[in-house]
């Protein structure tokens, strides 16, 4: 399923302020590898990135681990928010420029008609003009559908042109559907 960015960013909204840093205590203990608020002159402890197992059985996580997934907490409470808001910024400006592209290619379109349809004046020369809008217009084109990718409105994976939903999560739902489920 594709992310849903506004919501991300409300998630951040409501966590303890930034930014974040890790930290660790000299000795080697489970909870060595911590995450506290970086810049409060009373610093809120955030997380403990444990190591070690923590209960019987439980599959172990070593120092190395333990001290990156610290940094990554620490990291995440600024580089998250950044990463949303530059992708959202990203996307917005895409869609500025396919709206703008279009527009031209209209224009073009439009223009090669008109040309075409003018019978005063040497009429090879205002059919080549025509033609050279029309392929510029076609070149354009190209340029939209290339970036153009079709997404499943499940899974968000690209799928084939025009299918909404990509095969496999068709086929995952066919086999989770259970009698009396319409
Ligand atoms: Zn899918």
């Amino acid at each position: 399923m594709k992310r849903d960015l506004k919501k991300d960013l409300k998630i951040i909204t409501k966590a303890t302020p930034g930014p974040w840093q890790a930290r660790s205590w000299s000795i080697p203990t489970d909870d060595q590898f911590h995450v506290q608020q970086r810049d409060e002159e009373k610093p809120k402890e955030i997380a403990t990135a444990w190591q070690g197992g923590r209960y019987p059985d439980a599959p172990e996580i070593s120092a190395e681990e333990a001290r990156n997934n610290a940094i990554f907490i620490a990291e995440s409470r600024e580089g998250w928010p950044e990463a949303i808001r530059r992708a959202m910024v990203a996307e917005e400006e895409v869609e500025r420029l396919r709206a703008e592209i279009q527009r031209h290619i209209d224009l073009m379109e439009s223009s090669a008609e008109v040309i075409a349809g003018i019978e005063s004046g040497n009429r090879d020369f205002n059919m080549g003009i025509s033609a050279a809008y029309r392929t510029a217009a076609k070149n354009l084109r190209k340029v939209l559908s290339e970036g153009e990718t079709y997404r499943c409105i499940e899974c968000g994976k690209p799928t084939e042109n025009w299918v909404e939903v990509c095969g496999e999560c068709i086929e995952k739902a066919l086999r989770e559907e259970k009698p009396g489920d319409f």
